[in-house]
């Protein structure tokens, strides 16, 4: 049997299943292969994406980390298509959010308690098809149910749990003020959620005036361009702040630290390739500030149980995060959208075409 158009599901034989995946080659070179799709092995789910958002370390994969025509996608919500006979925590027909890599549950840091330190991970990452694809394979292990939500929404519980890795890091307090860099979607999410956590004020500060409109809507109290205020001078205007979230590169890390209150932890994500990752810091200012310094790294990807019932009671409004959702058909252009409209585009999400009605 053929496959025509894009994203079109053809049974090749009885048991192989045809999709068509998208592969980007940097920069930005989109293309779309014919992958065959086996039934899923004992452990593994076969998996119709219903939506896959795309994130900044896509971004990163399609200007300049693939150099080969590369499969992505990790922001995933699917539903089950079929489950290896091993599988006993979801079966065909449940809707399901993807951990990007899973803790293994069976070596010494697991074991210990410390699935967050596992390195013997498991995670759907190299296959052949991920999230932009019709459909995909799995280790099981890496789905979590998330019923009864928008796709597009749940496609963001992903990324909602690395902002919760971020505020559990920062270890925020009921009256802590808090200062959240960068207005992403994972800084927007951790604006939300410390919302709730805190009866301090929650400042925001980004360069761009549409995220720091989200950002209000989301309960920050106030917000600051960051072409206006210098990071320190907003830590004297509002005392010092217990806690700084940083989703910016690193090269801030000095201005948030000059922003944290004595005593004031500063968390922090945001790559920066190559020599940008090193960056000076005032020590002498750490010590007699009593200020700490937190790098957050959210793999093994964890909390997203907790990230689904943000979303499904709106404490993370979804719906104010996902700006758009466009169809795998048109990803080159939705990668475009995300590259050079900051201003109107926060989370893309991207659906498959046939789920997909503009
Ligand atoms: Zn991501
Ligand atoms: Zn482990």
């Amino acid at each position: 049997m053929t496959v025509r158009g894009i994203g079109e599901i053809a049974m090749h034989n009885t048991d192989v299943l045809r999709v068509k995946a998208a592969y980007v080659k940097a920069p930005f070179q989109v293309t779309y292969r014919e992958i065959d799709l086996d039934p899923p092995a004992p452990d593994e789910a076969l998996l119709d994406v219903l939506a896959t958002g795309i994130c900044g370390h896509d971004m990163e994969i399609a200007t300049l980390l693939a150099r080969e025509p590369t499969p992505f996608g990790h922001e995933i919500c699917a539903r089950v298509r079929a489950v290896g006979p091993g599988v006993t925590h979801i079966k065909a027909g449940d809707q399901v959010v993807l951990e990007s890599s899973s803790f293994c549950g069976l070596c010494a840091d697991c074991r210990n308690g410390r699935a967050d330190l596992c390195r013997n991970l498991v995670s759907f990452w190299g296959r052949p098809a991920m999230g932009f694809s019709p459909a995909m394979l799995s280790p099981a292990r890496c789905a979590v149910p998330a019923e009864g939500l928008d796709p597009a929404v749940a496609s963001l519980a992903e990324p909602c749990g690395v902002a919760l890795d971020m505020v559990k890091l920062s270890e925020v307090g009921m009256s802590d003020r808090v200062l959240v860099v960068g207005a992403g979607a994972i800084g927007l999410m951790a604006a939300a959620i410390i919302r709730r956590r805190t009866c301090g004020k929650v400042v925001v500060v980004d360069s761009n005036p549409g995220r720091l409109t989200l950002a209000r809507g989301l309960g920050a109290d106030e917000v600051f361009s960051r072409h206006e205020v210098a990071l320190g001078e907003l830590g004297k205007q509002f005392g010092g702040f217990h806690k700084v979230l940083v989703t910016a590169p690193p090269g801030v890390l000095n201005a948030a630290l000059e922003a944290a209150a004595y005593g004031g932890i500063a968390v922090f994500i945001g790559f920066d390739w190559g020599d940008g990752g090193k960056v000076a810091i005032d020590t002498t200012a750490m010590h007699v500030g009593k200020k700490q310094l937190r790098a957050s790294f959210a793999s093994p990807a964890m909390y997203l149980p907790e990230a689904v019932e943000l979303l499904r009671t709106g404490v993370v409004p979804g719906e104010k995060i996902v700006t758009h959702r466009m169809p795998l058909s048109r990803l080159a252009e939705a990668l475009q959208k995300v590259r050079t409209d900051r201003q109107h585009t926060c989370k893309v999400a991207i659906l498959p075409d046939e789920l997909y009605r503009a």
